[in-house]
């Protein structure tokens, strides 16, 4: 088969991505024995990408970037873990385990940059796989990406759990001038039961606020997404307001917040998990997730409750702050819910 002989013969091309998904599904991904194998138990997996800005449709931006699939942080509601099934390989441990790493990314992201027909739209950094992998200190994949689109004049938003982004506040704060970048720190909530729980592979949610700081100090728009509220793990009124003050006192520029939502491989992951882990909450899970959000009351208690929390702690967005007229009505009373 032509991808055993491209993962055979070193040297050469690395396989795409498809490689790769083929080479699985006949062997596991014991078959990728090209692949590094790293002290943090993790499986690198180099591959040749043919394009690097991924268009998508239906979303409120028109192009993502993603230089690693897989991630090791290993969220338990990640939404990504469902796209893993794309190569063969699992929603579970293989999504956090096998990394796949596309070598040629910058230089293929430099080439569609330049093509005289790239309008410079918005690009939304890290839709897939957090861009700050514990590889990438080696790799310098996401640095490389945001040194071109600095040179490309094209505008990002970046999302990320990795504290690692302090590093390439250079070449951030580059595009910032160039074109405008916007940084999106995941801290969904600062409880540590919750945190190690949940996200067992990220750094402490306190280290990545540190680097939202660091972020701000140095002049780049970041703020923080409490992206996923999961519910009886991160819900409460008390944890809620205890995670937006420190978001408030780390110098956010924004936050932001949505419930947990669990689609396909994501949805069956995380039933696994709960029901192996916790199973007294299964039942619970089940009846609030019949579909992949939970109902709409759901949401919008979640939801009132975090605006009258920014709203206290001054860090209202101003776009929303300017569209919630009846903002400052919503009593605290009005949405106290336990799960
Ligand atoms: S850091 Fe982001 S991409 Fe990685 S597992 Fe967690 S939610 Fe998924």
């Amino acid at each position: 088969m032509a991808s055993d002989a491209l993962l055979f013969d070193v040297g050469r091309r690395k396989p795409t991505t498809r490689d790769v998904a083929d080479l699985v599904k006949s062997g596991g991904t014991a078959a990728l024995t090209e692949a590094d194998r790293r002290a943090d138990a993790a499986t690198y997996q180099e591959v040749t990408c043919r394009s690097a800005l991924n268009p998508v449709k239906g979303m409120p931006f028109n192009w993502t970037l993603n230089p690693y699939r897989g991630c090791t942080h290993g969220c338990h509601y990640c939404f990504a873990r469902r796209y893993h099934v794309q190569f063969e390989m699992n929603t579970d441990d293989e999504f956090a385990s096998v990394i796949l790493v596309k070598k040629n990314f910058v230089e293929v992201l430099v080439r569609e940059l330049d093509r005289p027909a790239w309008s410079r739209e918005h690009v939304a950094f890290g839709t897939a796989t957090d861009p700050y992998q514990p590889i990438e200190g080696h790799y310098k994949l996401t640095r490389g990406a945001i040194g071109a689109l600095a040179r490309g004049r094209t505008p990002i938003g970046l999302i990320t759990k990795g504290p690692m982004v302090v590093r390439d506040r250079d070449v951030l704060g580059d595009l910032t001038r160039a074109a405008g970048c916007t940084v999106y720190m995941s801290v969904p909530t600062v409880d540590e039961d919750a945190w190690r729980t949940l996200e067992p592979g990220t750094a402490h949610p306190l280290q990545r606020l540190r680097a939202v700081r660091e972020l701000v100090d140095a002049g780049i728009r970041a703020g923080v997404l409490m992206a996923p509220i999961v519910p009886g793990f991160s819900s409460s009124r008390e944890k809620i307001e205890r995670t937006i003050k420190t978001i408030a006192d780390h110098g956010a520029r924004f936050v932001g917040c949505n419930v947990m939502y669990l689609q396909d491989g994501t949805r069956t992951h995380f039933m696994k998990f709960i029901e192996r882990e916790f199973p007294s909450m299964l039942p619970r899970f089940e009846k609030l997730y019949v579909k992949k959000y939970p109902p709409d009351w759901y949401r919008k208690e979640v939801q009132a409750m975090v605006k009258v929390l920014q709203a206290r702690y001054g860090i209202m967005r101003r776009d929303e702050a300017e569209t919630t007229p009846e903002k400052e009505q919503i009593e605290p009373e009005q949405v106290g819910f336990a799960w």
